[in-house]
């Protein structure tokens, strides 16, 4: 929701200049993980003169306050969304680098039994599975 990070940095109490405000609607638009090339591409298409350091600042920026989630999928690249209430976690199909955003209630709950076993009380954690389609080796 692009008005919802808009929100936030209020908020927080971060400055919204019109570059800024182009690059929360962007993200707020993008459910797919964009890394910050294409959140630039993105960016471009509604104001030609925001550049790549502006969106590496402004993306930085966001994540320090918790407006932004940081992911690795494991290609190297930095990949950004917009922090959620509810938890899920992320299924990477590596040969197209599609993100599939998941929930199962028995992962939840067999993780804290774990991190209970070993003696702590689960605050976090995150979980990413890679794979490719059914019916290709
Ligand atoms: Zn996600």
């Amino acid at each position: 929701m692009p008005d919802r990070i808009i929100k936030l940095c209020h908020e927080k109490g971060l400055k919204i200049t019109g570059q800024r405000r182009v690059i929360a609607r962007v993200l707020g638009e993008s459910n797919d993980h964009p890394d910050v090339e294409l959140v630039h591409k993105r960016a471009t298409a509604l104001d030609p003169n925001i550049s790549i350091a502006t969106v590496y600042r402004t993306v930085r920026l966001f994540e320090e306050h918790d407006i932004l989630d940081r992911h690795d999928f494991g290609d190297g690249r930095a990949r950004y969304e917009e922090v959620s209430d509810s938890h899920h976690d992320h299924l990477i199909d590596i040969e197209n680098g599609k993100v599939i955003e998941f929930q199962n209630a028995e992962i939840e709950a067999l993780q804290r039994q774990v991190a209970e076993k070993l003696g702590y009380r689960l605050v976090d954690h995150r979980l990413e599975l890679y794979g490719v389609p059914l019916g290709k080796k």
